[in-house]
């Protein structure tokens, strides 16, 4: 048998060292599973980081991509195109938004609503509200802009000088909140805490900052990179809370692994991003833009948003089944499809380690941070496919550890 020519090791010869990427290389994918260059199958759990929300090759959006294709790749914003309009008034029909902005990515999504949060003060005679309020463990991007919001400390040592302004209070503590709020321009918050561990807001929380943001003319910022596109069960967190934000930030899921982002907003805050004011080469971009559209269209049919609530019941329990056994997690939460099982003692801390185990039973997931094993599966991963997975998982803990 011949070795492949591209292997692991060209990883590292070549690439800036900022990953430390799987042993396997994935060749193929279909639905939820994938294949690496020797064949072997993989349950995807992880779902290109809440990306796949489709899964991997889905039919109607390969159809989609390639008709575009055949039209139009790129323009620039000297020009606006067909799919950027449809998805745009898509995006507004289907939540509060009235005005769209597109950009590449999450990071760049929240760039803008960071920026328009600051303009905007600045335009309505609140010039001296330069204060963002962010949250600790959060995550918002990894622009310096973006990662200086962030609530995770690791990720700024060395870079340094950091954007001001910035204030971090502690997630779910509306009191921590209120003291900081006079000279507040935003609030931004993501509805579920992603990256940083699976920390469900609390709804009393998320609606007192909305308070909040009201009483001290504050917007309040949604990040819902990792939350939207049904990911919890309905087509935005937001529509699940009863809080409706002032800007909202869309990216993973929304392209359904075609890179794109948008930042949704009002008219009346929009205004502040005047012509000139705020841009991008790519964003708007026809063949994002289209396969957004297409993703949008399945992803916001009632029926697919209930079964991701139906699944996340499977999912946990199948879980819950799997901690009978081992003893292996302290907490199962989430919701949809956003799921996190903090690992017990003594496995805290070892969150990379059992990923990497569970690579080699076949089974792909995540982690959020060092003490949580996170899963975002495809929003239409098949039932019998989620059991195969539970199974591999449960394959992983028991070649390691003894059943109870
Ligand atoms: C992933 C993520 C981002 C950053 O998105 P990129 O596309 O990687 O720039 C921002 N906010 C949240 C909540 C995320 O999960």
């Amino acid at each position: 048998m011949s070795l492949p020519i591209l292997n692991r090791d060209v990883f590292d010869q070549v690439m800036v060292p900022t990953y430390a990427p799987a042993p396997m290389i994935p060749v193929r994918g279909e639905g939820s599973w994938l294949w690496d260059q020797q064949g072997r199958d993989y349950v995807d759990f992880a779902g290109g980081i809440a990306v796949t929300c489709l899964g991997h090759a889905h039919p109607h959006l390969i159809h989609v991509l390639t008709q575009q294709a055949q039209q139009l790749w790129h323009l620039s914003n000297w020009f606006t195109n067909e799919p950027a309009l449809r998805l745009a008034q898509k995006l507004c029909n289907l939540t509060f938004a009235e005005k769209v902005f597109f950009a590449n990515s999450g990071a760049e999504a929240n760039e803008a609503a960071l920026k328009l949060a600051r303009k905007y003060a600045h335009d309505h005679g609140n010039g001296q509200k330069r204060d963002i309020i962010a949250f600790h463990q959060s995550f918002h991007g990894r622009t310096l802009f973006t990662v200086s919001v962030g609530g995770q400390p690791k990720y700024t040592v060395g870079f340094d000088p950091l954007p001001g302004r910035i204030i971090h209070r502690p997630y779910n503590d509306l009191a921590a909140c209120a003291e900081v709020m006079s000279k507040a321009c935003a609030v931004i918050v993501e509805p579920i805490i992603g990256e940083g561990g699976v920390i469900c807001g609390e709804a009393d929380f998320l609606r007192g900052l909305r308070a909040l943001c009201d009483q001290h003319q504050a917007l309040l910022i949604f990040d819902e990179v990792q939350t939207g596109v049904g990911r919890t069960g309905t087509l935005y967190a937001y529509q699940g809370l009863g809080v409706v934000p002032d800007i909202l930030t869309t990216a993973k899921g929304l392209g359904g692994g075609f890179p794109i982002g948008a930042m949704l907003t009002t008219t009346a805050i929009a205004r502040s991003f005047g012509i000139g004011s705020h841009g991008t080469t790519y964003g708007g971009n026809p063949l994002a833009c289209a396969v957004a559209e297409a993703v949008l269209d399945l992803v916001s049919e009632p029926t697919l948003l209930q079964e991701v609530t139906r699944k996340h019941h499977r999912f946990v329990s199948g879980l819950q089944a799997i901690n009978d056994r081992f003893r292996v997690f302290r907490d199962i939460r989430g919701r949809g499809l956003l799921i996190g099982a903090e690992l017990a003692e003594p496995w805290r801390g070892h969150a990379l380690a059992w990923m990497a185990n569970a690579q080699i039973q076949g089974v792909l997931l995540l982690a959020a941070g060092p003490d949580v094993l996170r899963f975002a599966p495809s929003l239409i991963i098949p039932d019998d496919v989620i059991d195969e997975g539970l199974a591999r998982l449960a394959h992983t803990f028991a070649q390691h550890l003894d059943s109870i």
